[in-house]
């Protein structure tokens, strides 16, 4: 074992501070990265405030789950990195590799993935620590490949925001020709349009706030509708082939719905609180699904970073110094950021 820096919180109601963590010196099969970025998810400040009852957080907490950084070191047996090599670490760091949702790449699923902070450990018997870190050490098959010509600060939001966009975009088979609404222009949203724009879709973006319209344009929309507007809405009703609903609030799915055409799909990867309402008349007539979607196993996550690499995408982020992470939740609460924080981790040096 050794000491690496990190951020935590020592209670629900903790601020962030400095602290020292303990990770694994690297077995035959492990890569030790020096984490450089670390996005910061709504997901980080939930399991922080442990607001999950399903998932009590265990204190001393080191969230964090898109990371980015570069190889130190490596184990005997790893053959796809080397020291020196860039990297990144998503949601997951382990999982049994054995089961048919491992087989099928869909390691979030695996009754046995270790996420990649507030788990149970099997190398240490503890929890996980995530990537408000110095360092982090992780199982070769957990470990991306990194495009060299990407900011890495933009790079680490990929790693959750990215992927959770990415899968049902392809999973419904977005391309070109086809019309793609995102409702909501966050941190998952604005991944959203640039995915859906890049795939060859035409993206129409859907937001509560007129101020929103010019960045949805700037970010790759086509068209911007404001969604309280419902003569504007209902111009777009029966046409798309796909609708990605990004927003982590209860609202009215039927008015999505209404705009799918035939054999549309609602896919939604906001999670509010409270149950959405929803008719089977709206899916009934016109045949059409309403799906979710949970972030993405690691070679859909490779085939992501590896499609940003080529078409030069990035989140859009505000890149703060780790001494900032309290403040930034509190304006993560107020969706002002634009449309990521990325943590730079050499502030952690002075901290
Ligand atoms: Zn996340
Ligand atoms: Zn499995």
């Amino acid at each position: 074992m050794y000491n690496a820096k990190a951020y935590a919180v020592a209670s629900a109601a903790s601020p962030f501070a400095r602290t020292t963590i303990q990770r694994r010196d690297p077995t035959p099969h492990d890569v030790q990265l020096e984490i450089l970025f670390c996005g910061i998810c709504h997901s980080d400040l939930h399991q922080a405030r442990n607001e999950w009852s399903g998932m009590p957080t265990v204190y001393p907490c080191v969230p964090g789950h898109e990371i980015v950084g570069r190889v130190t070191k490596v184990g005997s047996a790893v053959t796809r990195f080397k020291a020196g090599d860039l990297a990144g670490v998503g949601c997951l760091v382990d999982s049994d590799g054995t089961c048919p949702e491992c087989q099928s790449h869909h390691e979030q699923f695996c009754p046995n993935a270790v996420y990649t902070y507030n788990a149970p450990d099997r190398h240490t018997g503890k929890v996980t620590y995530g990537g408000y870190s110095d360092s982090i050490v992780v199982d070769e098959r957990f470990v991306l490949r990194v495009p060299a010509n990407l900011s890495l600060a933009g790079v680490a939001p990929l790693l959750c925001a990215g992927i959770t966009t990415w899968s049902p975009l392809r999973r419904q088979g977005v391309t070109k020709g086809r019309k793609v609404g995102v409702v909501g222009l966050g941190g998952l949203g604005h991944m959203g349009v640039k995915f859906a724009r890049a795939l060859g879709a035409h993206v129409v973006v859907f937001t509560t706030s007129p101020a929103k319209v010019e960045d949805a344009l700037r970010l790759g929309a086509h068209e911007v509708v404001v969604s309280r507007n419902a003569k504007e809405m209902s111009k777009h009703a029966g046409s798309f082939d796909m609708i990605l609903d990004t927003v982590s609030a209860v609202h009215d799915l039927h008015a999505y719905l209404h705009l799918l055409r035939r054999d549309g799909n609602l896919t939604l990867v906001g999670a509010p609180d409270e149950p959405h309402a929803v008719s089977a008349f709206g899916l009934i007539f016109g045949n059409k699904s309403l799906s979710g979607s949970l972030i993405g196993g690691i070679q859909p996550t490779q085939e992501m970073l590896d499609f940003c690499g080529e078409h030069g995408i990035t989140a859009d982020v505000e890149v703060i110094p780790i001494q900032k992470v309290d403040e930034a939740y509190e304006r993560l609460l107020r969706s002002d950021v634009k449309y990521r924080f990325s943590i730079d981790m050499a502030s952690l040096k002075s901290a």
